[in-house]
């Protein structure tokens, strides 16, 4: 018999009746008749803010965005460094050199995969701005540490929380910590658009007008120019969606959780097999359920066999991507990082995932190592 294959994302009607409500959000916006900058995004930019008790948050184009005009809002500009993970999605690094500051790749800690003050305070020098810690694959950072090494030594904090919509540290929301937070609602994310769009957070006033600004030419009213801007912009239609999407955003996380907690209690004890580990304090809503193992290939191929698709978060850290050979790193500088790339496999998790399904992926992950 032919099974059915099992994607590794799917989007799927969770809670039943979302779909019904985001295409009425979206009919109900177009009958608005105004698409750019108008009362949606004004609405979806107060409730975000309102969720993650942050003082503003601007809609901006994407998360790449988000990042950019964060980094540039709290001063970050060429002769600055700026530590930043080398285990993470390379729009991290694209936003510092985007601004022409030079980035600082650390290693991440083993278990979380997440930098530390650890692993960041070596890397601070005269020349350092910023850190930019990102919330990798939905667990949030260690923040306290990372926040007394940035006061001690006088460092912007600009987060990349754009996998961890919702997520706590200590009951404050990842994205609040820092002086800035920048959100993608890229569609797979947490919290997800129905195309580009993301977000900056922030609790100071200066940092959100300047990104209000920014997104629009530049523009502090109509036709004044205050700084040379660029258009990045969150449309109506995207913030309309997202504002109904907010309303489920707790629920969605729960049940990535719920899954996530299956997957550890049905695959701890599996030999040679390394689950996601989080730190006291560090919540995690399991943008990515990233596992490890020596056999990684192997695994993935007889998932593969199976039916059953997977994705590796990252198959090649950043410094030794041919596009960033110019920073002169080579095989070897971050051995934390290099095995995280050949070792990890992210299995399928998504809200809507069935029962069945993962109960069909922890069989075949299982028998695999028998
Ligand atoms: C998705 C993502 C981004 C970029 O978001 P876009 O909206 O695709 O530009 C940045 N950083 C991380 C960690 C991401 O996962």
């Amino acid at each position: 018999m032919l099974m059915e294959p099992i994607p590794y994302f799917a989007f799927r009607d969770f809670p039943v009746g979302s779909e019904a409500a985001v295409q009425q959000a979206l009919l109900q916006a177009v009958a608005g008749k105004s698409y750019i900058l108008g009362k949606e995004l004004k609405h979806f930019e107060e409730a975000y803010a309102g969720y993650l008790g942050a003082k503003a948050a601007v809609g901006v184009g994407n998360g790449y965005d988000a990042l950019v005009l964060a980094l540039k809002a709290v001063g970050v500009g060429p002769g600055d460094e700026v530590v930043l993970p080398v285990h993470t999605f390379i729009a991290t690094i694209n936003a510092v050199l985007q601004v022409g500051a030079k980035p600082v790749l650390v290693e991440p800690d083993t278990k979380t995969c997440n930098i530390t003050a650890a692993t960041v305070a070596p890397a601070v020098t005269a020349s350092t701005k910023a850190i930019v810690p990102v919330h990798l694959y939905g667990q949030v950072c260690e923040m306290g540490p990372l926040l007394q090494l940035a006061r001690a030594h006088n460092l912007r904090i600009v987060e990349d929380a754009a996998q961890a919509h919702g997520a706590r540290y200590e009951n404050k929301f990842a994205g609040t910590f820092g002086d800035a937070g920048a959100f993608s609602f890229y569609p797979t994310k947490n919290l997800g658009a129905l195309g580009d769009a993301g977000a900056v957070v922030t609790n100071d006033e200066a940092i959100a007008q300047f990104v209000q600004m920014y997104r629009n030419y530049g523009e502090a009213q109509k036709y004044r120019s205050e700084v040379v801007g660029v258009n990045s912009r969150l449309d109506e239609l995207q913030a309309a969606v997202l504002r109904v999407k907010l309303q489920n955003l707790d629920q969605l996380n729960a049940e990535r959780q719920r899954l996530a907690a299956i997957y550890k209690e049905e695959l701890q004890g599996t030999e040679e097999l390394v689950l996601p580990v989080t730190a006291p304090g560090c919540g995690h809503v399991y943008h990515i359920f990233s596992i490890r193992t020596r056999r990684r290939e192997a695994l993935q191929q007889w998932l593969r066999v199976q039916g059953i698709y997977t994705a590796v978060h990252y198959p090649v850290p950043v410094h030794l991507q041919p596009a960033y050979r110019f920073l002169g790193h080579k095989a070897g500088d971050f051995p934390v990082a290099e095995e995280l790339a050949q070792t990890s496999l992210s299995l399928p998790l998504f809200p809507g995932l069935k029962q069945h399904e993962q109960e069909r992926v922890v069989d075949m992950v299982r028998k695999f190592f028998r």
